[in-house]
Order: C-alpha cells, then sequence, then structure tokens
C-alpha cells in the first residue's frame, strides 16, 4: 500500500500516522520528495482500511500495490487449487459438469435427471431446495423436504449433490444433506451468512454477484477463507449490463482473470447467464475453451412444466449430446471430462 501525504505536512503528524499504522503490524517506509511525502508500506497490510487512512486530514491519497485479498491470491498461493469432493476433485484436470434442474419438484423428477445426468457422465447433482425467487408469490422450493429428496437422489445414483443455501440457520441441515453447499448471486455479499460458512469444512460453491466486480466476489471468498474455509469453489453465472435480449451477461473474460489472479477453481453456469435453454451448449462449449474448471447447467425432463426457469433448462438428450461435443473441446484444451 501507498500512501501519497498532502503537500506541506508537518512532521508530527507524519510521525503520528506512521505510529498508528506500525501499530497494526506493518513497516512505514517514507519517501521526503521536494514536493510531497509517500509512504510505502510493507508487511500485510490486509488488516489496514484504506477508507480510514484516506479519511485523515494529511493523506492524499491511497493505492494498493497489491490486491487486499491474500487468501485467494494467486501471488501468495501459486499452485492452482483442486477441491475434494466425495473422492472428485473440482479444479484438476478432470472437468467437474454438475447438472439437475433448478429446482426439485418431487421424488420422481429429481430422481429421473439425477440418473439421466449421470448416465451422460455428470460428476454432480444440482437441485434447488430453498429458492430466492423474485417474487414471494413464485413456487419458493419444497425446502426441507427438498433436501430430503436430494439425498435420496443420491442414495439412488451416488451423485454427490450441490445444493443452495439462504440463510444461516439451515447450516446444520445442509451439511448433513448436501456434499456443496452453493451460495446464490444475491447472497454472495451476504456477509454474516459468508461468515457462519467459513466456520465449516464443507465445499462452496461461490457465485458471482448481481453486479459484482471481480474483486469484490475474490474478496466474498476472502471472507470464507479468512475464517478457515480454504474449500471454495467459484461460479460465473453472468452479471447484469444494458442487455436485456438475454438474462444476463455472461462474462467469459472473468475466467482468464480469475486464473490469473487466483489460485481457485472456477466454473460457468451458462443457463443463469443468457436465460435461454438454445444458448446453454454453445457457451458451455466456450467456458471451458477459455479455462474454466467445469460447468454447472440446468437439465430438466419436462422444461415446458418446470416451476421454475424451464426456459433456460436443456432435456436430458440435449445434455447427453453436449457432454459428448464437451469432450472434444476438452480434450483440445488439454482437459478430461
Ligand atoms: C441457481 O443456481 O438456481 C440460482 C438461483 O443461481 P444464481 O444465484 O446464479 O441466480
Ligand atoms: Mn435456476
Amino acid at each position: 500500500m501507498i500512501i501519497i501525504l498532502k503537500p506541506e505536512t508537518d512532521q508530527r503528524e507524519i510521525d503520528h500516522l506512521t505510529e498508528t499504522l506500525e501499530s497494526q503490524g506493518v513497516t512505514v517506509n517514507p519517501v521526503y520528495g521536494t514536493e510531497l511525502v509517500i509512504l510505502g508500506l510493507v508487511g500485510d497490510t490486509s488488516k489496514i482500511d484504506a477508507s480510514r487512512v484516506e479519511a485523515n486530514r494529511i493523506v492524499e491519497r491511497v493505492m494498493y500495490v497489491a490486491e487486499p485479498f491474500k487468501k485467494a491470491n494467486k501471488m501468495f498461493h501459486p499452485e492452482q487449487t483442486a477441491v475434494r469432493v466425495q473422492g472428485q476433485e473440482i479444479g484438476a484436470q478432470k472437468l467437474a459438469v454438475i447438472a439437475g434442474p433448478c429446482s426439485v419438484e418431487t421424488e420422481e423428477q429429481i430422481t429421473l435427471v439425477a440418473r439421466e445426468v449421470k448416465k451422460a457422465g455428470a460428476g454432480f447433482l444440482r437441485g434447488g431446495a430453498f429458492k430466492p425467487r423474485t417474487s414471494p408469490y413464485a413456487f419458493q422450493g419444497l425446502q426441507y423436504e427438498g433436501l430430503k429428496l436430494l439425498a435420496r437422489a443420491r442414495e439412488h445414483t451416488g451423485l454427490p449433490i450441490v445444493s443452495e443455501i439462504m440463510s444461516p440457520r439451515d447450516i446444520d441441515a445442509f451439511s448433513e444433506a448436501v456434499d456443496i453447499i452453493q451460495v446464490g448471486a444475491r447472497n454472495m455479499q451476504n456477509f454474516d451468512l459468508l461468515k457462519e460458512l467459513s466456520q465449516i469444512n464443507k465445499p462452496i460453491l461461490l457465485k458471482r454477484g448481481l453486479a459484482a466486480t471481480i474483486e469484490e466476489w475474490l474478496m466474498s471468498a476472502e471472507y470464507l477463507m479468512a475464517g478457515g474455509n480454504t474449500n471454495v469453489i467459484l461460479c460465473e453465472r453472468g452479471i447484469r449490463t444494458f442487455e436485456t435480449y438475454t438474462r444476463n451477461t455472461l462474462d467469459l473474460s472473468a475466467i482468464l482473470a480469475i486464473k490469473k489472479m487466483s489460485h481457485l477453481p472456477v466454473i460457468v453456469d451458462p443457463s443463469h447467464a443468457t436465460g435461454k435453454w438454445w444458448m446453454v451448449p454453445a457457451l458451455s462449449k466456450a467456458a471451458v475453451a477459455v479455462g474454466a474448471d467445469g460447468l454447472i447447467i440446468e437439465v430438466h425432463n419436462d422444461p415446458d412444466h418446470a416451476l421454475c426457469d424451464g426456459q433456460q433448462s436443456i432435456k436430458p438428450d440435449g445434455f447427453q449430446m453436449l457432454m459428448s461435443e464437451l469432450r472434444v473441446i476438452a480434450a483440445a484444451v488439454g482437459r478430461t471430462l
């Protein structure tokens, strides 16, 4: 961190600021120029609140040299992280494919889709039990009953389960019922939820917020990791832009940015990114081509009658075809499926 001081600052005030900063565990190296004084901070600056430093009236500007996220930062952890889930790895050479309906509807539906996606080669089953719907009148999910049905689908197929949590009060129920806890886009900055989830070891699938910058997204990962849960998988699911043709705008460049900035695995959700089922196969292939570690795809046996997100769900036969096409793209970028 570099702090530029206002011209003609009194030396006593510089000494006072230096003392305050050094009491927070960093070393302050002053540089005296003809016009300006610059303080260079060396050490772990993660606990220094830049906005508080900037509030000091002798401070002109604060600049970051290193990113504010530390545990998620590739600079301090150059090897790629692979998150282990029931004998599988997300972030390793083999791509992780998570597939299933937006929400669990009935035992028949979830079991049937689970069997179909497994047959096509998916490694994980998704299914929402608690749904974050825009309208309070829309289907809210089967909730605890949904978790039970997911557990049953896991018994039938052996597929690990991915499902979204909405409240810290459900952490025990989710720890029991699911293998990866999803934090949805709407909760990416629910810091109380993140803090609670940082206290457990369960892998967390952290979706990018609706309008979150890459740095904000990594800072949310940092919340999980700072509390001790390093099993974090990131998920790009499209962001809000001025474009309305698609539900969101899929930011594939974020995958390259994450790969440069962080060691955490990152996957892509082309279903929520576009809101259109017919865009899902091509964008899944594009995601693998740019280096995503996997995909999370909505698959429904009867999208026309789905209780949630039928318009963006592909059918099991479409999923099967996509998987065979993905094998070719994966091989071209040195991955397996
Ligand atoms: C979901 O995966 O079902 C979901 C609601 O996704 P998002 O949080 O990305 O909107
Ligand atoms: Mn959905």
